[in-house]
């Protein structure tokens, strides 16, 4: 651990009280002595995609500045997931809380477990457009690709 850089988490929920859990989540984030949550985008609400029929969402991202490794990231986020009752029965299935690294800073990462830019970026605005609002320049590293110039930036999201 020595180089901090921004990260982009993004959240998600559809179960229970929605806005409870996304505090919840961000509560624990906060309370992470690693981790400096630094902006919020705005809650918005949005349509399943995918999955069975089920609720509709609601989304953000948070900033951090870190350097905890990205899958040291990725287990403290499932920590986070597991503690709010987080189940994986159904794939794309109603959650209580959804926790996804959306970008980090410089960095191109594709193991088993672990993607980032997330792959679907550039298809689902719900993850697309709370990136931009709280790291507006953020770019693909590996490809240069600037996300602020997809076609899907310019989609407008309901605030919740
Ligand atoms: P969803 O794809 O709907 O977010 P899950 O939260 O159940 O579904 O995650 C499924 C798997 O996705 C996780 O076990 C994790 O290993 C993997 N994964 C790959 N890339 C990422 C990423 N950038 N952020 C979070 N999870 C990721
Ligand atoms: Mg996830």
């Amino acid at each position: 651990m020595d180089h901090i850089r921004r990260v982009v988490v993004g959240f998600g929920a559809n179960l229970g009280d929605r806005h409870q859990n996304i505090a919840d989540a961000l509560e624990a984030l906060r309370a992470d002595p690693d981790i400096h949550v630094t902006e919020q985008s705005p809650v918005y609400e949005t349509e399943p995609e995918g999955g069975p029929e089920q609720g509709m969402y609601l989304n953000g991202a948070v900033l951090l500045l870190t350097a905890i490794e990205a899958a040291d990231l990725l287990l403290r986020l499932q920590g986070i997931e597991a503690a709010l009752g987080r189940t994986r029965d159904v794939k794309n299935g109603p959650r209580t809380i959804d926790l996804d690294i959306l970008w980090i800073e410089g960095e191109s990462i594709q193991t088993e477990s672990l993607t980032v830019p997330h792959p679907r970026l550039g298809v689902r605005a719900f993850m697309l457009r709370p990136l931009l609002d709280v790291a507006e320049d953020a770019r693909d590293s590996a490809s240069g690709l600037v996300f602020s110039e997809l076609p899907l930036a310019k989609v407008k999201l309901s605030r919740s």
